[in-house]
């Protein structure tokens, strides 16, 4: 694709870095077939090329509208364009870039301010959302029908975190809203890698990945929370820690994008390209080790929901399927096992019509396996699905532990 001098980021770095997304479009459009926005609302500008023309003309210098936001506002950051393009475009990347440019040239109404300052000051703090979600959950019924589904129930904390004696060490990310609305993960995590000889450990001063605070357009705040992890998470790894362990794929598909975030960042760059080369995904980390002590209980059947961010984001597709097949659990095929369940972060928040018609498309795919269990990678796309089914939906390290502790 042509471009001409990008006005908007003036001679930066970014500005290089946007030119050279925009000259590997082709324009094929190949992309639009399976993106979601653009399969619901047949809108040229809801797909990625679109997406990609809107965002070209307000960095070649054209006055972003409030059309043009609502376009990249509906957008899921799914990635799915990404998995479909033969050319390799960076559709993630410029969407960051070109979303940061618009947010600072359109006033949002002070509805939709209040709405995202709330949400960007309340859910990467762990303290704050807990209070929040009690409060919610003791209110519950006061509310219409169609709220009360989606707040998610009190789930337990799970069984017995094992101690931390083993001599193989690594860190696992806590995260923000995980640990509160679904604790019982990262403490079957620590189980299962416990039975494989491996200790996990939390950086007590790491937090959120900042792609809560991304996906709302505040980089500035994403990028502290980014700091304050490389920092946090840093010392551990010269202290000899294997690897630092993604439980929620999408925060690891935001850590691992560190490296490539900071690399014009001359107090950060080394470090984030160190943070993130150390990431990966839980499913990486079983993959990679010897599993024939694991004798798991198989018995029931299961539905396995692939995340954008484990299948299209980290290109981890059919790795945790691939995992439990072979530890002989009885997976039922799921019909269009690439498309997005809606979830996206705040995506469900802040564009709820949208949000809502996808995952009813994902629920009917994965009832219609008729599963036991429904498995899934990431904590969003799990409150998400349980809103509208009645089936349990757990992260596949809860299944597995439990297979394992029968
Ligand atoms: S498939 Fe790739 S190259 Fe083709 S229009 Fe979409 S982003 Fe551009
Ligand atoms: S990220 Fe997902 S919703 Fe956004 S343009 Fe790409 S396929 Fe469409």
């Amino acid at each position: 694709m042509q471009t001409f001098p990008l006005i908007a980021l003036e001679n930066t770095a970014q500005a290089q870095e946007a030119e050279a997304i925009l000259r590997s479009c082709v324009h094929c459009g190949f992309c639009n077939a399976t993106c979601p926005t653009y399969q619901l609302l047949g809108d040229e500008r809801d797909g990625p090329r679109g997406r990609i023309y809107l965002i070209k003309q307000v960095l070649e210098g054209a006055a972003a509208s409030e059309q043009t936001q609502q376009h990249l506002d509906r957008c899921l950051t799914c990635r799915a364009c990404e998995t479909t393009c033969p050319s390799g475009v960076n559709y993630g990347r410029l969407l960051d870039i070109g979303r940061t440019v618009v947010e600072q040239q359109v006033r949002r109404p002070w509805l939709e301010r209040v709405k995202r300052y709330a949400l960007r000051g309340v859910l990467p703090y762990p303290q704050r959302f807990a209070i929040l979600l009690r409060c919610v959950q003791i209110f519950k019924t006061l509310m219409p029908a169609h709220l009360r589904s989606k707040i998610p129930a009190k789930r337990n904390a799970g069984l017995t975190a094992p101690q931390n004696t083993h001599r193989r060490k690594m860190l696992v990310l806590a995260g923000c809203v995980q640990p509160i609305l679904a604790p019982a993960i990262n403490t079957a995590a620590a189980r299962v890698l416990d039975r494989l000889g491996i200790s996990l450990l939390v950086a007590p001063t790491a937090g959120c990945c900042g792609a809560l605070s991304c996906h709302l357009s505040a980089q500035a705040d994403g990028l502290d929370f980014m700091r304050r992890n490389i920092d946090a998470w840093l010392p551990f790894l010269e202290q000899g820690v294997e690897a630092i362990v993604m439980t929620a794929s999408g925060c690891g598909v935001m850590v691992k994008e560190y490296g490539d975030i900071f690399k014009h960042d001359p107090d950060y760059a080394d470090k984030a390209q160190r943070i993130s080369a150390a990431t990966r995904d839980l499913v990486e980390i079983l993959a990679a080790e010897d599993l024939t002590s694991l004798k798991p209980d198989v018995t029931g059947t299961v539905a396995f929901q692939s995340p954008c961010s484990l299948q299209h984001g980290q290109k981890l597709g059919g790795t945790v399927e691939t995992l439990l097949l072979g530890l002989g659990f009885n997976l039922r095929p799921v019909t269009n096992p690439s498309v997005c369940c809606g979830s996206a972060g705040t995506y469900s928040l802040l564009q709820p019509e949208l949000s809502q018609r996808l995952l009813q498309d994902k629920v009917n795919s994965l009832e219609s396996a008729v599963p036991d269990v429904i498995a899934t990678a990431n904590i969003g796309c799990l409150t998400h699905i349980q809103s509208m089914t009645a089936i349990p939906v757990r992260h596949w390290i809860e299944v597995l532990d439990m297979a394992l502790e029968k």
